[in-house]
């Protein structure tokens, strides 16, 4: 049971929902919490760990002994010790990520762990589920979508300011949002009462201080950015 509000910030790939969600964070004063960093890091330590991908039973092993820790303060996130931070920005990571988000024993220990994280209230969080599944009575809900090229362009500057090869990005994003949406487990769509904002033709700047208009308008606390 959440203890305060929750902003619920959900959306396909590419959108720019870490930048919005974190620059939202920052107005208010609430902590930020990115779980698609949790699948990617969960991805990598499954297939470092020589985790059969296939093989649920493997995959329930694996997550039984798992150690997550997520800090709301860095947004280092660490896996039995080891901190994928760094190395969680790559395509690898999130081809691994969602190919372990369509799993049921991943989904509910991911799960576990940021409804932990999030029950404090105070926080926005991004993701594909969470004002779906994660946190139904989120205070705020937000989905943020754009067109495809849009999506794909964002993606392609979002890799080369993180110094990675951007390579068949328009594929690669197609092929991932129709294995998120496509799922069985939790997939990626708009909660019905979520508020839906085409970010196509807006700036960074346009979106976030109309996430801050919602958010006001539902939690009045009169802040609507710089
Ligand atoms: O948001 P990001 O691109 O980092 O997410 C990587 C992948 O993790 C997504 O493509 C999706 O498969 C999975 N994910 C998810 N549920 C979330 C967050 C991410 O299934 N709440």
């Amino acid at each position: 049971m959440k203890k305060g509000p929750v902003i619920a910030i959900d959306g396909p790939g590419g959108v720019g929902k870490s930048s919005v969600s974190k620059r939202v964070a920052e107005s208010l004063g609430f902590k930020y919490i990115n779980t698609g960093a949790m699948y990617r890091a969960f991805g990598l330590a499954a297939k470092e760990s020589y985790v059969d991908f296939k093989d649920d039973l493997n995959l329930q092993d694996y997550c039984r002994d798992i150690n997550i820790e997520y800090s709301t303060d860095t947004g280092r996130i660490m896996i039995d010790g080891v901190d994928y931070t760094d190395r969680i920005g790559t395509d690898r990571a999130g081809e691994l990520a969602s190919k372990v988000a369509t799993k049921p024993s991943v989904r509910a220990t991911l799960s576990a762990c940021q409804r932990m994280l999030g029950e404090e209230g105070r926080v926005v969080m991004e993701g594909r589920d969470i004002g779906t599944v994660i946190f139904p009575d989120a205070d705020v809900k937000i989905f943020l979508d754009a067109d495809h090229e849009v999506r794909a362009e964002r993606r392609r500057d979002e890799l080369v300011r993180s110094g990675a090869e951007p390579s068949k990005v328009s594929d690669i994003l197609e092929e991932r949002d129709k294995r998120d949406a496509s799922r069985q487990a939790a997939p990626l769509k708009q909660a019905d009462d979520a508020v839906h904002i085409d970010t196509s033709s807006m700036t960074l700047d346009e979106v976030v201080k109309k996430v801050l208009t919602v958010v006001n308008e539902r939690l009045n606390i009169g802040n609507t950015g710089r």
